[in-house]
């Protein structure tokens, strides 16, 4: 987020992340700090009078350990709600609760529409996402198995927490359906990883460039998921 310093400047840092970052500026405290707002489930960064925006985002770098082993900790308390924005197979959507629709869940453009009773809107979201993500993970890896010459027997969508896709030696893949809220870049990269393994079931050097061959951008996604990961873990 972007806040106007007690200055009168504008102070911006959203840019260098990937996640939500909430800035409050003290008049008294001359050190920057890092807390966690655990009920909006996002880091709150608390600026001196006079602060630059490069030392800010350096700060955070420096504390990036911290801020997703934090956020990783806490209880998964949010649900999709109505005016919600996040990103579902690396398309920006916003929520909008249509309850007197009868037609469930469905995209128009970058609207969710979801019909229905307010109290089950979670849920459908949630289920509709994994349905999605059964089909659109099966067109990728399937894809991906095909330039291997791999055979792919099934996709099936998770709730683990421990992993994000693992692969049996039946050659069937599971991924967590949170993946779908990930920059598409990074199931781009995770289900070039997850295929590799029909290949090659280890993490030698032949199984990363088998990666590489699948999808040259993999190491951003790789790098991605290594640190922001946790963040996907922001809705029950
Ligand atoms: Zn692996």
């Amino acid at each position: 987020m972007k806040i106007t310093l007690l200055t009168g400047k504008t102070f911006d840092i959203s840019e260098a992340f990937d996640f939500d970052i909430k800035i409050v500026q003290s008049s008294v405290s001359r050190k920057l700090t890092l807390r966690i707002d655990a009920k909006e489930h996002i880091p709150v960064l608390s600026i001196p009078k006079y602060c630059s925006q490069k030392r800010a985002v350096a700060f955070v770098n420096e504390n990036m350990d911290w801020i997703v082993n934090s956020l990783g900790r806490l209880p998964q308390i949010k649900q999709f709600a109505d005016g919600d924005s996040f990103l579902l197979f690396g398309q920006k959507v916003t929520i909008r609760h249509n309850a007197d629709a009868r037609r469930g869940v469905w995209l128009e453009d970058n609207i969710l529409n979801v019909s229905g009773n307010q109290e089950f809107l979670h849920r459908r979201v949630r289920d509709y996402i994994k349905k999605r993500a059964a089909d659109e993970f099966y067109k990728i890896s399937a894809d991906y198995a095909k330039r291997l010459g791999q055979k792919l027997s099934g996709v099936s969508i998770k709730d683990t927490k421990s992993r994000w896709g693992s692969c049996s030696v039946l050659h069937h893949i599971n991924y967590s359906w949170r993946i779908a809220l990930a920059p598409d870049y990074v199931i781009d990269y995770l289900m070039a990883h997850e295929v590799s393994h029909l290949k090659h079931p280890d993490h030698s050097p032949r199984f990363w460039a088998c990666v590489a061959d699948l999808y040259p951008d993999w190491k951003q996604g790789h790098d991605w998921l290594k640190k922001h990961g946790k963040s996907l873990y922001s809705y029950a």
